[in-house]
């Protein structure tokens, strides 16, 4: 019998154990085992274990454990974020197909749109998250799909989430969000009626920096197809890198725990500081949408940016300057991570586009770990009175 729990915490935990433990062991083993011994009057492709159909007992697992944390029907374990982002789409859009899709949104899901969708005969427009009044003039006959972010990398923007679901249910079309930057322990979309809640679990989820994960939470009928297309695309997620992403859920509350308490102090510290010259963090009275962030989220969650006085020479100062922060892409793990994103995440992009998103090549984004809060603060002081 599966056993269900109310709180998050003891959900990440015991949710989807295997009951008797295999041997006894308090950690699900690793199922190092590419195939099983199946029965050979069993003619039923999908009942047959095979790593690539993500059905391993490592899989089953966390897949359990992922449905739980968001209250949601069903979840599915991939290769990377992008493989989550990607076969969803694939999934619920076909040639001659149209999607809405938030502008600005992660640079990989913006050049999965822009270049790869079209070559399968998907068309797309991009929507402003913050004026649902603009969108319908957008839609057209063949759209299926609306896509959008929980909170926006890296300019930390709260799109009006309630006016996606809302849009998506008025019109038919299949509402997905990627929810990599509040974990399901700040957020839980399927609550607030998306059909497909998307991660990174390279992030918050596995929160180690040690795999690349990528997780698709939802609606029962929806996740079923879309195993069906990752067992064709191929992009499973190996059983080892199932355990560690097992192993790092389980602290997953604890790291958010910490990331909501740190962060305020981080983002009001900077607000505060004569060369900054702006914070964005939804977790400040000033940030734009502090309100909707303050109804949507328990959390405000461990991500700032912030554009420092002096430009990008004075950025690119500041990122060599601080000693504690590792320069790196990437976030949501143990370790403070700092990056300019107009050189990584986003340097995909021309000057141009970055500037209409207001992306300005002097921003900096930077991702809370679980060192010290006031460490954090006297790295930054000392990094800030060098430039
Ligand atoms: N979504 C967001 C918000 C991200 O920040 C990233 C990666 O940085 C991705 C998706 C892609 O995830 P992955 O690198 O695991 O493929």
């Amino acid at each position: 019998m599966t056993r269900t729990f109310k709180n998050i915490e003891t959900k990440l935990i015991h949710t989807g154990e295997m009951h008797p433990r295999p041997a006894g062991a308090i950690n699900l083993p690793i199922f190092q085992s590419s195939t099983f011994e199946s029965d050979p009057d069993n003619r039923d492709y999908g009942a047959q274990r095979y790593m690539r159909l993500s059905n391993t007992p490592n899989h089953t697992v966390l897949h359990a454990k992922l449905a739980a944390l968001e209250n949601a029907e069903a979840a599915l374990v991939a290769a990377s974020g992008m493989a989550a982002i990607s076969t969803a789409l694939l999934t619920v859009l076909s040639a001659g197909d149209h999607l809405l899709a938030l502008g600005g949104a992660y640079g990989g899901t913006h050049s999965f749109i822009t270049h790869d969708l079209p070559t399968f005969g998907i068309s797309f427009d991009f929507i402003d998250g913050n004026a649902p009044e603009t969108w319908a003039a957008l839609l057209r006959p063949n759209t299926k799909a609306i896509i959008t972010e929980s909170i926006t990398n890296p300019l930390l923007q709260v799109p009006d989430l309630e006016a996606v679901v809302a849009f998506a249910q008025q019109h038919g079309l299949v509402s997905l969000i990627d929810n990599t930057f509040p974990s399901p322990v700040n957020f839980r979309p399927p609550e607030w009626g998306f059909d497909l809640s998307l991660h990174s679990a390279t992030k918050y989820l596995n929160g180690h920096s040690d795999i690349v994960a990528g997780a698709i939470i939802g609606k029962k009928s929806l996740v079923k197809k879309i195993h069906a297309k990752l067992n064709h695309l191929g992009g499973s997620l190996d059983t080892h890198a199932c355990y560690l992403l097992y192993r790092g859920m389980k602290t997953l509350s604890v790291r958010m725990r910490h990331h909501n308490e740190s962060t305020p102090k981080i983002a009001e510290f900077l607000a505060a500081h004569p060369k900054i010259k702006k914070v964005n963090y939804p977790g400040l009275e000033s940030h734009p949408h502090h309100e909707r962030a303050k109804k949507l989220f328990d959390g405000f969650g461990g991500m700032l940016s912030f554009e420092v006085q002096g430009g990008t020479d004075a950025a690119a100062k500041l990122v060599e300057r601080v000693t504690l922060p590792v320069s790196a892409p990437s976030l949501g793990g143990v370790e403070t991570l700092i990056t300019r994103p107009a050189t990584t995440s986003h340097a995909g992009m021309s000057p141009a586009e970055r500037a209409a998103l207001g992306i300005s090549d002097s921003l900096v984004r930077y991702s809370v770990g679980l060192e010290a809060t006031e460490d954090l603060i006297a790295d930054l002081e000392q990094a800030l009175a060098g430039i």
